[in-house]
């Protein structure tokens, strides 16, 4: 009796570290990406996100304890379309971790796994401020393309650790279908809403696939060209605009300042709808409950408003 206790307390003894060994470590750029890779992983996988939602994933500081996550990581999943290319290029390379580099199996970038919109006909140069040279990255903002996201990850997840394929195509799949419906119930809900009252102004160049798969028509953006800060002849001609073509919500992530936004709202009476900047990852929100709170807003604020 006693020498099959020692024996089993020998064996959990090993199983455990064993166990927490065969995760896998993910590191995500973004908030959103990390919930859609949890999802994906289930118990398999250990994820962490170098951003939080309420920072510019055009601009985040590369501290030093991010260098840390990724040296230890076995996986690395970005955003892509060049949203990074400001701050992940020097972590990667303090992070000499050859098995997240870029074309290394452990390296996945979500931009090859959707199709991107705004990809300009000749050759944008960045230095005149255009922060979005490659294309418009901010396509997380379609639940479909979150769904092929998804697919990819399990496809990359299976790669690294074979044993676990079949989940990860599973929760991939489960995430996938899920993804769909709710793009369906949604624009459905959103098409319920007349043509002339879905015209929308964003502070950023940020909303192209929402506002395509919604059908809601974009009259305007804060900033003339995506980082590039609005001066005040631009702002008066956007108000102008905006009287004269009629405009329902303007739509801006919280970490942008909303001083511009909100003398624009009181000028043209139009709600300001300022919204997460992805996924609330670190409290446990899903990628589908993110979608969620983005589509409840805005329909709200749209309907709501005096026509
Ligand atoms: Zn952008």
């Amino acid at each position: 009796m006693r020498k099959s206790y020692f024996w089993l307390l020998f064996c959990s003894l090993m199983l455990v570290p064993s166990l927490a060994e065969a995760k896998v470590r993910v590191v995500a750029t973004l908030p959103t990406l990390a919930s859609i890779v949890r999802e994906v992983g289930g118990d398999d996988v250990e994820v962490t996100s170098l951003a939080y939602p309420t920072q510019d994933a055009h601009f985040v500081d590369a501290r030093p304890h991010l260098i840390l996550q990724l040296n230890k990581a076995d996986m690395l999943v970005v955003n892509g379309s060049e949203l990074e290319i400001g701050w992940l290029p020097v972590l990667l390379t303090g992070a000499r971790n050859p098995r997240i580099q870029p074309g290394s199996l452990g390296h996945l970038d979500g931009s090859t796994l959707v199709p991107l919109k705004e990809i300009p006909h000749h050759k944008v140069d960045r230095s005149q401020g255009d922060i979005h040279p490659g294309g418009n990255p901010h396509y997380l903002t379609d639940p479909r393309n979150g769904g092929k996201v998804a697919l990819g990850v399990a496809a990359k997840l299976g790669a690294i650790d074979p044993a676990n394929r079949g989940d990860y195509l599973k929760r991939a799949k489960t995430l996938d279908q899920k993804a769909s419906m709710l793009a369906d119930r949604e624009r459905k809900r959103f098409l319920s809403i007349p043509a002339a009252r879905r015209h929308v102004v964003t502070y950023h160049q940020s909303w192209i696939y929402f506002m395509e798969w919604l059908s809601l028509e974009e009259i305007g953006t804060i900033e003339p060209k995506p980082g590039i800060p609005p001066a005040p002849a631009h702002v008066s001609g956007l108000l102008t605009h905006m009287r004269k073509v009629h405009t329902d919500a303007i739509l801006q992530e919280a970490y942008y300042s909303s001083r511009i936004g909100k003398l624009l709202s009181e000028k043209a009476g139009v709600p300001l709808v300022v919204l997460p900047g992805g996924a609330d990852f670190e409290r446990g929100q899903s990628y589908q409950d993110y979608m969620e709170v983005l589509t409840s807003k805005i329909f709200a604020a749209i309907t709501e408003a005096k026509p």
